[in-house]
């Protein structure tokens, strides 16, 4: 009787230690979700589509871990066994990784996979559902995944066109990526016009455009913008960390005049100094026009990334210089997570965004909420996604739920945090926030 009694009680135990970050992680499912970053399209290659190889940002570790290039134009059917033979070892290697975990996440949910990572023999079902749900019936199968997930809406980021306005209202919140009306400032200045971008001359319905002058420039810039807020933008974003560093020096309009009049090429300096003074530009305009800023900060996707490019305490200037503005950083900054923090902490002005962190590390994510939590009050924290696909959104939901359930639980465990507020913060992450900020209905 006595054993009973305490088995009981360690039963009662194990589910009371259980029950807090189950009832979070169940509370999350109910909340419909404001996912405030993806770049979801519909998929184009069913040509080079083998299971693991086009999961978001996934083929980067299993390249990491040292395999051959997934790209093969000799093999363009599905085989296993020789996809096993050339890349098995290297998955294997990977397979403990927060990108394969958001990878088991979708298999887990969407595909009724429930083992922890892939064997070969398994590969050629898998194979067959995830093409027929990719490149047969997709907008049926997005539609599912979407109310399935319970998505609010997505915020996405069209980074294989920055100038198309056409989107799906049902599904997506239109973001203005203004990465390339900086770059293209330098064509603009040595050609004095600008015919190379192909999206932009449609959105402006011209076959050249004109940029005599710097003052064209700009104001191609506030056109740019205008449309975008016009048909519904509810932020800009930034991605420069992929071309360049992400200080942007405080350029005068007489030194930035004189860059873009200058006869012949402009020197790397030069060029950088006009990128510089169009964002400052672009910042004024957000601030005018009500339009918050995401900002990519630290690690990028790929394996050959000039990584120092996103260090977020180069973006100090600006927090400083326009405290109006609202800038939104992204990736927890990582690995300079504690940076992040700090400037999150510090600025009132400056929003902090989970978004993909917790596939780069879930580990390093859970100790970033929590060090976010100790020092930033919980209306400026976020969540997104970053992936290419609906599969993909799906698993690293899911792995952004653990973590949040994983740091909120433990407080409340801890006696550091009523259920309430726990719950209070789960929802603000996941919903409130990005609603206030972006402005959403
Ligand atoms: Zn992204």
């Amino acid at each position: 009787m006595k054993k009973h009694l305490l088995l009981i009680s360690v039963i009662i135990f194990t589910a009371c230690q259980q029950s807090n970050y189950n009832k979070i992680k169940d509370y999350i499912g109910t909340i419909e979700i404001v996912d405030t970053h993806e770049h979801l399209q519909i998929p184009a290659d069913s040509n080079s589509f083998s299971v693991f190889n086009t999961v978001s940002y996934f083929a980067s570790d299993i390249y990491s871990a040292g395999s051959p290039s997934f790209y093969d134009p000799g093999m363009n059917k599905f085989n296993a066994d020789s996809l096993w033979k050339k890349f098995g070892r290297f998955y294997n290697y990977s397979r403990v990784t927060s990108y394969h975990e958001q990878f088991m996440n979708t298999l887990r949910i969407l595909y009724s996979y429930d083992k922890p990572f892939l064997v070969k023999e398994d590969l050629p079902a898998l194979y067959n559902s995830m093409i027929a749900n990719r490149y047969r019936h997709y907008d049926k199968w997005f539609d599912e995944v979407y109310k399935k997930t319970r998505f609010k809406t997505i915020l996405n980021d069209q980074y294989w066109n920055h100038f198309n306005t056409t989107i799906d209202t049902s599904y997506f919140s239109l973001v203005c990526n203004i990465s390339s009306c900086v770059l293209m400032v330098n064509e603009a200045a040595e050609n004095k016009k600008l015919a190379s971008d192909k999206n932009l001359l449609k959105l402006m319905d011209q076959e050249v455009i004109n940029t005599e002058n710097l003052d064209d420039y700009l104001t191609l810039v506030d056109t740019v913008l205008t449309i975008f807020k016009n048909k519904g933008a509810v932020c800009l974003k930034n991605v420069l960390a992929y071309s360049r560093s992400i200080d942007f020096e405080d350029i005068d309009y007489e030194t930035a005049n004189r860059i873009f009049n200058k006869i012949g090429q402009c020197d790397k300096l030069e060029k950088k100094h006009l990128q510089d003074f169009v964002f400052h530009h672009i910042i004024r305009q957000s601030i005018k026009m009500d339009l918050p800023i995401q900002i990519h900060t630290g690690y990028l996707a790929g394996n050959s990334g000039w990584l120092d490019n996103g260090h977020p305490m180069k973006l100090l200037n600006l927090f400083i210089k326009y405290p109006k503005a609202k800038f939104i950083l992204f990736h927890g900054g990582y690995p300079w997570t504690s940076d992040y923090v700090a400037l999150g902490k510090q600025f009132t002005n400056v929003y902090l965004d989970l978004v993909w962190l917790p596939q780069i590390s879930k580990t390093e994510a859970i100790r970033t909420l929590n060090e976010m939590l100790d020092a930033v009050p919980y209306n400026k924290i976020m969540w997104g996604g970053d992936v290419l696909v609906i599969d993909d959104a799906v698993g690293s939901l899911e792995l952004g739920k653990d973590v949040v359930a994983a740091v909120l639980s433990e407080r409340i465990d801890k006696g550091w945090m009523t259920q309430e507020v726990a719950l209070d913060v789960a929802r603000s992450i996941f919903r409130d926030n990005a609603s206030a900020v972006f402005g959403l209905k």
